[in-house]
């Protein structure tokens, strides 16, 4: 594994005004007093268990020739082990018999996808590049990036629900590599497995030695999940829901629904479906108030415009004041941030549960936008905030280490590109 310090960025971004100041930490830490997490290994054949559906480990259960009577009971046992536990051996499992164990380990491993690397921010945000497995032999095996963010009051993990992304949009630096593959339940899942063992999130393990994870009797290294990282959750909507309901699921990983939020681009057939099928916080990335400037910003409203997506929005099942709808917006400098654009936001979304999230653009190398100047976003914040919207500028978080909104891409993706411009 790699582990990158952290290197100031070129492209120029005003300071934030609360400022996130902590001193930059690298580190390399294994304080495990239990077995550090088992990466997968291409070369075994044996399939992991870790990110598995209830249904799953039931197949997997049969296959070693459990009674039928005894399957729901033997789930559970499973279940309780890699969700709640965060086991990484079958030889942990000590409630269940050897024998058992035994062939569970023939078969089957609790395996996770690799880092590849680790970088942590100067404030702590942390990104990591997971390899994954290859689904088929054309497969050369992909990687996905996933960012965990603390905060005094909460730890978010950030992650990923595609590899690349088909929408291009034009902000974004995910939208700039080509999608490469749906992400699998268990591969979703298993960020958050990464995440919690890694931050030492598990009963047993210890919290890296950096002082940056929060941590403490009732503490919960990561207490939110947003699909905010690569790829739009909606185009994979049933791996995202399943694994939602793994996520959440009261006897293992226990995070509830209201403290998981999906983050579309605007993919309308989708979201009632959403809704009604699983139920999360919902985040619309709508960006622009007129549809010329959406159909530029997010090609996708070419075909979902404004008008069709803020309907779909008024529809969202469970919806209310307690359950509102979280609108980002990305403060981009001359293009989408006066005050007649503020005041056209508040009409837009009137009559919907609505807080309203103002991203600063997050620079990419490359990148065609610069972001707003804070007093710019200040003014833009204050209309929000005086028609009686909650509207936080969101702390650009982890950019000395492109972990920031829209600047995940996976590693080989800008190897490849500097091979090309070197190229060139
Ligand atoms: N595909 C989904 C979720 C992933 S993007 C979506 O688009 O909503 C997560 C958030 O980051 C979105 O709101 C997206 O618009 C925003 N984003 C993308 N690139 C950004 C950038 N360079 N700076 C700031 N926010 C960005
Ligand atoms: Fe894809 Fe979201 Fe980036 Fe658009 S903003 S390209 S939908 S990841």
């Amino acid at each position: 594994m790699t582990i990158f310090r952290p290197s100031p960025i070129s492209a120029s971004f005003p300071s934030p005004p609360h400022g996130v100041g902590r001193r930059a930490c690298y580190t390399d830490f294994f304080p495990r007093k239990r077995t550090q997490m088992t990466a997968a290994s291409a070369s075994d054949p044996r399939p992991s268990l870790a990110g598995a559906t209830r249904a799953e480990l039931g197949d997997a259960l049969r296959a070693i020739e459990i009674p039928e009577r005894e399957i729901r009971m033997r789930v559970s046992q499973l279940w309780h082990w890699i969700y709640f536990r965060g086991a990484r051996e079958f030889s942990e499992m000590l409630n269940i018999s050897k024998v058992v164990r035994g062939k569970l380990a023939e078969r089957f491993t609790l395996a996770l996808p690799e880092i590849a690397a680790e970088q942590v921010s100067t404030d702590g945000t942390r990104k990591w590049l997971l390899r994954l497995d290859p689904v088929d032999a054309n497969d050369k095996g992909a990687e996905i990036e996933c960012v965990y963010i603390p905060e005094s009051d909460r730890g978010t993990l950030c992650v990923s629900s595609q590899v690349g992304c088909t929408l291009n949009c034009s902000f974004c630096h995910t939208g700039t590599q080509k999608l490469v593959r749906n992400l699998t339940t268990r591969e979703i899942v298993a960020q958050l497995l990464v995440a919690r063992s890694r931050l030492g999130d598990f009963p047993g393990l210890e919290p890296p030695t950096d002082g940056l994870v929060p941590s403490g009797p009732d503490v919960r290294a990561v207490s939110n999940i947003v699909f905010m990282g690569m790829g739009e959750p909606l185009y994979n909507l049933e791996q995202v829901e399943n694994a939602i309901e793994i996520m959440s699921d009261g006897d293992g990983l226990s995070l509830s629904k209201r403290r998981i939020t999906v983050s579309t681009s605007g993919v309308v057939p989708q979201i009632e479906k959403l809704g009604a099928e699983c139920g999360p916080m919902l985040a619309i990335s709508l960006h622009a108030v007129r549809d010329p400037l959406r159909n530029e910003l997010v090609p996708l409203n070419k075909k979902y415009p404004i008008r069709e997506l803020l309907d779909a929005c008024r529809d969202y099942p469970g919806a209310s004041n307690a359950r509102r709808i979280t609108f980002e917006y990305v403060m981009l400098k001359g293009v989408n941030d006066s005050p007649a654009e503020a005041r056209e936001l508040v009409r837009l979304l009137k009559g919907i549960p609505a807080k309203i999230n103002l991203i600063p653009f997050n620079p990419w190398p490359g990148a065609p936008y610069e972001c707003s100047d804070w007093e710019t976003i200040e003014r833009f914040s204050d209309i929000v905030f005086n028609a009686g919207y909650a509207s936080p500028v969101r702390t650009p978080r982890g950019r000395d280490i492109l972990a920031a909104c829209g600047q995940l891409k996976s590693e080989t993706e800008k190897l490849r590109a500097r091979a090309r411009l070197a190229v060139e």
